[in-house]
């Protein structure tokens, strides 16, 4: 699927890259011819998995931009110390993968797999992190020209931070370690409860609502057994920027959790 469309984008007939397109400025009444080439493409990890044909987030290399990046654990068995864990926060650390790399291996996973055993071509796509798809875009050669699939990505950050992603998984983590000394959903919603006034960027006079919805007694419930706060995008988006406030201004009285506010 989105090999044909980037196809048809990139390579039909009357495409955008070589015919253009004509556009009309209606207030003037001008035309104008714009022509097109993809510059990025706005990825969520799931997305990144299906349109590359990689393994994903759950394999030896979760993120396929990254050389050396490997799942938890892996790492510990590398006296070279070049391969880092997925839980590594430092990009100096990350080995990033060339468009030509990436191409590479699509090519010997195809040169490989009439020559291997199904459980040795198996554990060959597990080492390369890539998933042998010869209909998938990477093994369009044609495309090579004009679309760069490391080069032209970007990380959605919606679905990476918002959407059940970083930010939710960091809150919950957090709200244990301060359950632990005693900041439990009712302190902290009696907190946001007190008179706040929150500028328009973080959420206005919804803010305090969204965030006394997102500390109560139902949603308490619902973390302790999953220990997942939830929480849709743009709760999210609201309730970040007052709890790292509340977090950052009691620091003093969280000694313990330094490392933990830091992070
Ligand atoms: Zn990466």
């Amino acid at each position: 699927m989105c090999k044909a469309l980037v196809r048809h984008l990139l390579l039909g007939e009357e495409n955008i890259r070589v015919e253009g397109a004509v556009i009309e400025a209606l207030q003037r009444g001008e035309r104008s011819i714009i022509f097109a080439d993809i510059g990025n493409l706005l990825f969520d990890e799931l997305a990144c998995k299906s349109c590359l044909s990689t393994k994903g987030a759950s394999g030896v290399f979760p993120c396929i931009y990254c050389k050396n990046v490997t799942t938890r654990g892996l790492s510990e068995h590398d006296a070279s110390g070049y391969l880092v864990d997925v839980r590594c926060g430092d990009p100096r650390l990350f080995d990033a993968r060339t468009d030509e790399e990436l191409w590479f291996q699509a090519d010997l996973l195809s040169e490989l797999e009439p020559r291997l055993t199904l459980s040795q071509f198996r554990e060959q796509q597990t080492r390369m992190g890539v998933t042998f798809n010869p209909d998938g875009i990477l093994w369009d050669v044609e495309l090579r020209a004009f679309f760069k699939p490391t080069e032209v990505q970007t990380y959605d950050s919606t679905h990476t931070f918002f959407c059940d992603g970083v930010c939710q998984k960091e809150m919950s983590l957090i709200l244990g370690r301060l359950r632990e000394i005693g900041q439990t959903y009712d302190v902290i919603s009696t907190y946001f409860n007190t008179e706040w006034n929150f500028c328009a960027a973080m959420g206005g006079r919804r803010a305090p609502t969204i965030l006394s919805e997102i500390f109560n007694k139902a949603r308490e419930v619902h973390w302790l057994n999953t220990k997942s706060i939830g929480g849709s995008a743009s709760d999210m988006l609201s309730v970040i920027g007052p709890f790292r406030f509340y977090l950052e201004s009691n620091a003093a009285l969280f000694t313990d959790l330094a490392d933990a506010i830091q992070s």
